[in-house]
């Protein structure tokens, strides 16, 4: 039986216990995954299921079996087993049936939009609510031995301008938001309600420890390439003209999809992770990606090539992108983003493909479901 603590060692174990450090994890007994039709969850179920794990799938509507064909073609190639339960996050007992006998709760689910009519309605009650529902839900369950929850680099910061206030240019894990809102960066808002619900909730009691992965703008192909996540928009609106007139200038944190799956599964087998996680691994900007995709797929898609100067988008953005406001402009437009991910390589020896790898891969995908058309195509 395998006992190392790098992934594929552990996860090729048979079942039986897997021993590592004061956490001994039953190999045998099943772990939830909340979401998990979710882009982010894809590959982590998919890291789970090519362990030999039984996955407890936890999905809003079981019967759409459309979105659960990806993850029965991998589960039927692979050595472990997945079991689909029907849960939604604001119904409270809603994950009772998916945790029960489960020691590990990885909790990816929640909305991740930019465009909610209803901030409140649509973002912060699933992310606040639903973290407390499910969190509470392991205090129930006498099985549950550790909880990750997907929380994002959103919690750690909110706007751009932010970073002057950090100690030393970059943002950390001893960051928190304290600039959005309900009325600005929702979205933030809510990753920043619903992690710091989650930690309220396990300091309270003493038999689950929970670790906090914080990533930043997840890319890469999905197992699900028609997952509802906004990454799959953005990269879009890169190549689909959207973009043509030109960009903006905007600094942001990248990750690979597969590495932030590596992340979930290091924060779930690791003893040695604790706490919270940037996992972003490059400080990048837009105008870098539409580069890496104008040099990797050529004059055939209309990519930008001008970046727009700040004081016209102040002007026009608000008319023009939803939710864009003027302040939202002036604190992130032309200003950088830095993480340190120094944390996630000491701890859990994490490694970032590089960002060509994660956009060229993700932007293929596009192309091969026809998400995005060649130029001469585009009306
Ligand atoms: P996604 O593809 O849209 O996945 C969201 C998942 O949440 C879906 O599985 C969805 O279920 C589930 N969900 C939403 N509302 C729900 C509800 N009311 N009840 C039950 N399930 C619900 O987006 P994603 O990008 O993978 O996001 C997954 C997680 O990663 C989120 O916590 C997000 O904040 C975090 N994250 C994402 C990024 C990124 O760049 N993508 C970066 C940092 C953090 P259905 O399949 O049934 O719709």
């Amino acid at each position: 039986m395998g006992v190392g603590l790098r992934g594929d060692d552990v996860f090729r174990c048979d079942v039986g216990l897997v021993c590592m450090a004061e956490i001994q994890y039953n190999a045998s007994a099943p772990v939830l995954v909340t979401g998990a039709t979710g882009y982010v969850a894809g590959w982590l179920v998919k890291r789970l299921l090519d362990g030999g794990f039984t996955v407890h799938a936890a999905v809003r509507d079981p019967a759409k079996t459309e979105k659960l064909k990806y993850l029965n073609a991998i589960a039927k190639q692979s050595p472990g087993k997945i079991q689909y339960f029907k849960a939604e996050l604001l119904d409270e007992g809603s994950y009772a049936e998916a945790m029960q006998g489960c020691e590990i709760v990885f909790h990816t689910a929640s909305p991740f939009t930019l465009a909610a009519d209803d901030p409140h309605k649509e973002l912060i009650e699933p992310a606040q609510l639903g973290t407390r529902n499910v969190l509470e839900q392991a205090n129930k369950t006498e099985s549950v031995k550790r909880v990750v929850v997907t929380s994002s680099c959103a919690a750690i910061y909110g706007d751009n301008a932010d970073l002057e206030n950090t100690q030393n240019e970059q943002f950390t894990e001893a960051d928190w938001n304290t600039s959005s809102s309900l009325t600005h960066q929702p979205y933030s808002y809510s990753k920043t309600l619903a992690e710091q619900e989650a930690w309220k909730i396990a300091k309270g009691q003493s038999r689950w420890d929970l670790v906090t992965i914080n990533p930043s703008l997840v890319l890469g192909p999905g197992i699900n390439p028609f997952a509802t996540s906004a990454s799959f928009s953005l990269v879009q609106q890169f190549g689909d003209g959207t973009m043509k007139s030109g960009m903006v200038d905007l600094g942001i944190g990248a990750v690979d999809v597969r590495d932030v799956a590596e992340a979930h599964m290091q924060a779930g087998f690791n003893p040695a992770a604790q706490g919270r996680y940037i996992v972003s691994g490059h400080n990048t900007n837009f105008p870098e990606f539409a580069s890496i995709l104008q040099n990797r797929f050529g004059e055939a898609y209309p990519f930008p090539t001008k970046t727009l100067p700040k004081w016209l988008v102040w002007i026009v953005g608000p008319f023009l992108a939803k939710n864009t406001t003027r302040k939202y402009i002036a604190r992130n437009v032309g200003l950088p983003f830095v993480a340190d991910n120094s944390k996630g390589i000491r701890d859990l020896g994490l490694t970032y493909r590089p960002l060509e790898t994660s956009l060229s891969d993700m932007f293929q995908q596009l192309i091969d479901n026809k998400l995005v058309t060649p130029e001469e195509k585009v009306r």
